[in-house]
């Protein structure tokens, strides 16, 4: 692996440091396109690339930079140190494997602090021309199969392409799995528990009575997770949402593009240490399942009106994506459907709870799903979900 040595090395003119709370920054700033930092560092993995090659910026986060070089590449430079430590790592094991159902790693660039030690400070992928992420692709696909009305026959093909990706990168990063510990069952029901514990504390509104009403059914399912098997874990994915797949134009393909996971740093809502730690594959299939109800909502919000073919569309969806998982999965012993109404329950709990805090213009998706999926108790007057007037410029 290249890398840069030293203090305050110097890419492209620039000078690197590490601050008090751990944010990289160049030149005391953070990196941006067109500062010649994401070229000096795909300069390094990368033969014969031109001096002036363009940079251009994709998505700027709270804690990476992306920046498009030479239409060719994408440099994720890291926002804090260690950050990409873990998505690199699993990248690269992928890459081994040959797996094409991530984007291709050209190369990854370390950084080795005197008083910090060695960590990753960027990843060089390929570039994906005209790539758009699932909270696009995948809504104007559920809009335009209701539109159509056909209630089946007209669904797109991709959730059983995508159950079939994560199967395949679940058997390679799985190939080391180990025992979950003997109090995974019971860790497990307490973290979810927990999860819907704090969304029903700040529920408010509409919402809060809707989910009030379903929190029986939300607890059941989530005390199943106490009788499960501990089974076994290893470094899953950890964030998997229709948003961490990017659909690409490919020509060869039967329904014409490419589908990418991408952004294996884990999950956003864990502190740094806790994302590192293995989980059950269950974990990223319920996430994926979950993103097929939010996408239905999603959807529903885009035809201006609930819509009970979304719900249609989403059921026979979830089933093609676990149906295709479960055929392709080769180390079957990784998977264990008992752990998917729990795990589901929590993260629809962790949904709602985060948009509640940080998106509120977000607490319409879950609140969704929830009222769809789960029984009332009725304990509340409530009103059914409508979804929010539609804008263009959002989802
Ligand atoms: P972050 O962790 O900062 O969110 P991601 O890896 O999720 O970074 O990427 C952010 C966005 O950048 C994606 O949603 C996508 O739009 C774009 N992107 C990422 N990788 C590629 C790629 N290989 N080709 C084209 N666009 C990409
Ligand atoms: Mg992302």
């Amino acid at each position: 692996m290249n890398s840069f040595d030293g203090l305050h090395p110097v890419i492209g003119g620039r000078v690197l440091s590490v601050d008090g709370d751990g944010r990289v920054l160049l030149d005391g700033r953070r990196p941006a396109a067109g500062d010649g930092v994401a070229r000096a560092i795909t300069a390094l993995v990368v033969h014969g690339l031109s001096p002036d090659a363009p940079e251009r910026g994709i998505a700027v986060d709270q804690t990476n930079t992306s920046v498009i070089v030479d239409d060719r590449f994408v440099v994720k430079i890291v926002g804090r140190w260690a950050a990409a430590d873990r998505a690199g790592h699993l990248l690269e094991r992928l890459g081994d494997a040959g797996s094409d159902d991530v984007a291709r790693v050209h190369g990854r660039v370390a950084w080795r602090h005197p008083e910090l030690g060695e960590s990753t400070l960027a990843i060089v992928t390929e570039y994906l021309p005209g790539a758009e992420d699932g909270w696009t692709w995948a809504v104007d696909d559920v809009v335009a199969a209701v539109e159509r009305g056909l209630d089946g026959p007209g669904d797109p093909a991709w959730p059983s392409t995508l159950g079939a990706q994560v199967a395949r990168i679940h058997d390679v990063l799985g190939a080391d799995a180990s025992p979950s510990g003997a109090d995974a069952a019971s860790a497990r029901r307490d973290r979810a528990a927990d999860a819907l514990a704090r969304a029903v504390a700040a529920g408010e509104g509409a919402a809060g009575e809707r989910l009030r009403n379903r929190r029986e059914a939300l607890a059941r399912d989530i005390r199943s997770l106490e009788g499960t098997a501990p089974g076994l874990e290893f470094p899953i994915h950890g964030d998997l949402h229709l948003g961490q797949v990017l659909a690409s134009p490919d020509p060869g393909a039967a329904d014409g593009r490419r589908y990418t996971l991408i952004d294996f740093d884990g999950d956003p809502q864990l502190d740094a240490a806790d994302r590192e730690r293995a989980d059950a594959a269950a974990r990223d299939v319920a996430h994926l399942l979950v993103s097929l109800d939010l996408i239905s909502a999603v959807a529903q919000k885009r035809l201006g009106r609930p819509d009970d073919r979304a719900w249609s569309w989403a059921d026979r969806a979830r089933a093609e994506l676990l149906a295709a998982y479960r055929a392709e999965l080769s180390r079957a012993e990784l998977f264990d459907a008992a752990l998917l109404p729990g795990f589901e329950a929590e993260q629809l709990a962790a949904e709602l709870h985060y948009a509640d805090r940080f998106l509120p213009p977000w607490r319409y998706a879950p609140d969704a799903a929830i009222t769809h999926r789960y029984a009332s108790t009725n304990e509340t007057p409530e009103s059914p979900w409508t979804p929010p007037p539609f804008e263009p410029t959002s989802t």
